[in-house]
């Protein structure tokens, strides 16, 4: 672990900066907002020790409320939401009338890589300690719900007693670290990122130089551009360079929620063994230069916006890494992003078999039965994907039909319609404070509904229509990249009563389509109306399409 570093004050009226907006870099040190006031009274990180010598004998009456609605989000804990609150009421209430005495718990899955081992470890903790519950998040993370406090030490000595961690699964840190599921095995691979996540993983996560960042930091990893690479605050994508060969692109300065935007390319090429030095590199700008004044600007995408790539590399190079870049070609864009879902050969003759639960929702139950099936066919890898599916790797062509029976029979279908395919969704109501609707139970109805009425056009859709589900304006299922991408919100129904519905955002996407999706004004639809809406979308798109054309060319 590196040593907390003093930024350096930089010059000052550099680009476009504005008054202070809180960037140490600057000279402006002074906590501006109650967030940056905690994390300067103490390291979050020291929060562990805290959870493990104090609160988990109090329990939840015993937590200081500035490391419960704060500090305990660097070790993947968020209080979750009190049952039968509707989401009418969820911008009125004070946290503490939101506060449940249960958690949600994440743990991080860098690459979204588990051992059988490991997985059988998170599936057995659901089974003891959360009430069964698991969801795969779209960050390849697993997240639990009903933990309580006086639990965690066993599960963190569980956890760890197979290589995995909670820290920094959230907080104002370097969150998980998005890899290609299949990384190493895939076919068209143009280099395989994981030493790279690895590195950063082990150097850098728990380091306090980077546990008090502007805001949160979201990096993408992958030989192949199958991770949203595009919406992250730090993506090193797969190229081939044609003097240097295979290394990556950067692309720096993207995001989701309310003003988002499409991360911009440094031009540089980055060899595998230079990926971490760089990674540290751009998150020390961020930390350094990013706006912490305010919450609703700290993202690094607002001063990528104000710099721009040119002005970001320029001191990324100067001032960080003392050295200038090589410059770099473009890696290819993908027709469409790649879910992993079916049967696919690996390079070494083996095959990789990818399943479809209905919006990521497992259980722990399920997860230890994939584990021993995987097991059971001499596999021993499984991986998370960003799109809330799970894929076995290694197995045997021989084996690759009684797999598939057995996922199928555990509810993980390895031949998916397209819209158990494409459904993506947020934790929702159910458990999230900060939602308005619910989401998971609305895409499972939604699935199983798509799949009874559309039934005579299945075959015409040639590539999952996604549709994205989020409880709230912010954009956990990436609703702003989706083909259908849905924003809750409470609604006003035919009757005039107010009722859970959605704002559409139509025609986002990914690759290709790289772009926002149309919000169109006054485009709302009940949560009831949804399965009907969505039906009558898909049917116009398939009578109306050009040959080849896709839903976002459509739209
Ligand atoms: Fe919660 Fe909103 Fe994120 Fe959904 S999008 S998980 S409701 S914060």
């Amino acid at each position: 672990m590196s040593t907390p570093t003093t930024p350096r004050r930089a010059s000052a009226g550099r680009g476009n900066t504005r008054r202070g907006e809180g960037q140490w870099a600057l000279g402006y040190r002074e906590p501006l907002n109650p967030n940056e006031r905690s994390k300067r009274d103490d390291n979050p990180l020291n929060v562990r020790a805290r959870i493990e010598n104090i609160y988990a004998h109090t329990g939840f009456a015993g937590i200081d409320p500035a490391d419960l609605r704060g500090r305990f989000r660097w070790y993947g804990l968020y209080t979750q939401r009190r049952p039968g609150i509707d989401g009418g009421r969820t911008a009125t209430l004070e946290p503490e009338e939101l506060d449940d005495e249960y958690f949600m718990l994440r743990v991080r899955i860098d690459g979204g890589a588990v051992s059988t081992e490991q997985l059988t470890v998170i599936g057995e903790l659901s089974q003891t300690y959360a009430r069964d519950t698991a969801d795969i998040t779209d960050r390849q993370n697993i997240q639990y719900h009903w933990i309580r406090i006086e639990d965690m030490p066993a599960v963190w000595a569980r956890l760890e007693g197979v290589g995995l961690t909670t820290m920094e699964a959230c907080g104002d840190s370097p969150r998980v670290i998005l890899g290609s599921p299949v990384a190493g095995i895939a076919e068209d691979e143009i280099i395989d990122g994981t030493p790279a996540i690895e590195e950063i993983t082990r150097r850098f996560v728990g380091d306090p130089a980077f546990a008090n960042l502007p805001r949160k930091f979201k990096t993408a990893i992958s030989g192949l551009p199958d991770v949203a690479h595009e919406v992250h605050d730090v993506a090193f994508v797969g190229v081939r360079h044609p003097e240097h060969g295979p290394g990556f692109d950067v692309w720096v300065g993207g995001g989701l929620s309310t003003n988002p935007m499409i991360g911009q390319r440094l031009g540089t090429w980055v060899p595998l063994d230079e990926v971490a030095e760089v990674w540290a590199g751009v998150i020390s700008v961020f930390r350094d230069y990013g706006y912490r004044r305010l919450r609703n600007r700290a993202r690094l995408k607002y001063l990528v916006k104000d710099w721009g790539a040119a002005r970001f590399r320029e001191v990324l190079e100067t001032e960080y890494l003392k050295r200038p870049l090589i410059d770099g070609p473009a890696p290819e864009v993908p027709e469409l992003p790649r879910d992993h879902v079916g049967v696919h050969p690996q390079r070494d003759g083996n095959f990789y078999v990818g399943a479809a639960p209905v919006a990521g929702r497992v259980s722990g139950s399920t997860l230890v039965a994939v584990a021993k099936a995987a097991e059971r066919v001499g596999s021993n890898r499984v991986r998370f994907t960003p799109q809330q599916k799970l894929v076995v790797l290694d197995v045997a062509e021989a084996e690759v039909a009684g797999l598939r029976a057995e996922l199928a029979a555990l509810g993980l279908q390895t031949d998916p319609s397209p819209w158990r395919r494409g459904v993506m969704a947020c934790t929702g109501i159910e458990f999230c404070k900060l939602a308005i609707v619910e989401t998971k139970a609305r895409a499972a109805t939604l699935v199983a509904t798509l799949e009874e009425r559309l039934a005579d056009i299945t075959s015409a859709v040639t590539a999952p229509v996604s549709v994205h589900i989020n409880g709230c304006p912010n954009s956990c299922a990436r609703i702003q990249t989706a083909d259908i991408g849905l924003k809750g919100q409470i609604v006003t129904d035919e009757d005039g009563r107010q009722v859970e519905g959605f704002q559409v955002h139509l025609g986002g996407g990914l690759g290709l389509d790289a772009g926002f999706g149309r919000k169109l004004r006054g485009h709302k639809v009940t949560a009831e109306e949804l399965p009907a809406y969505v039906e009558r979308v898909v049917r116009h798109f398939v009578a109306q399409r050009g040959p080849q054309e896709r839903f976002a060319q459509w739209v």
